[in-house]
């Protein structure tokens, strides 16, 4: 970014999340459950240039941390994205998404019979990661795959 100007202005505290792959901002604020009712501040910019990417999405969202749960859904559809926490300006760290080998509570088992769905002392639905891209996992009790089609449905619908 240096010598070349800004597109949004910093912010002075808060997550810049970087190298979404491009098209995918509104779906990760989306995650996050961020609607811009919230009040706070947040930058949007789709489709520029990156050298790793060829184009990318960054999302800068002032005066908002993210918990362990929320970074696990960004790796889920963006797994190439950054975490960069800035305070007083600076970014004060600075890390890749990465998706455990196991999640659990993220994602519910697409199989209906799959004891994670039982109405009645139901498990809580964990999943073995398969593959990363694309992203695939397993239920660990039926075996059934979920795929980024199914990932995607869940997580921008299910937040809403
Ligand atoms: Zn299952």
């Amino acid at each position: 970014m240096s010598g070349r100007q800004l597109l949004v202005e910093r912010i002075r505290d808060g997550t810049v999340i970087d190298h979404i792959p491009a098209g995918r901002a509104l779906i990760v604020l989306r995650i996050l459950g961020i609607t811009g009712r919230e009040g706070l501040r947040v930058a949007v910019v789709m489709n520029v240039e990156s050298r790793k990417l060829g184009r990318k999405d960054i999302v800068k969202i002032e005066n908002r941390h993210l918990s362990p749960e929320e970074v696990n859904k960004i790796a889920l559809v963006a797994p190439t994205a950054t975490i960069n926490i800035v305070r007083g300006y600076e970014v004060v760290e600075k890390r890749k998404v990465e998706l455990p080998e196991t999640l659990e509570n993220v994602l519910r088992c697409t199989n209906p019979t799959c004891i994670t769905r039982k109405p009645r002392e139901p498990v809580k639905p964990r999943f073995r990661l398969v593959s990363r891209r694309p992203v695939r996992l397993q239920c660990i009790y039926c075996g059934s795959i979920i795929d980024e089609r199914d990932v995607l449905e869940q997580l921008v619908s299910g937040s809403g």
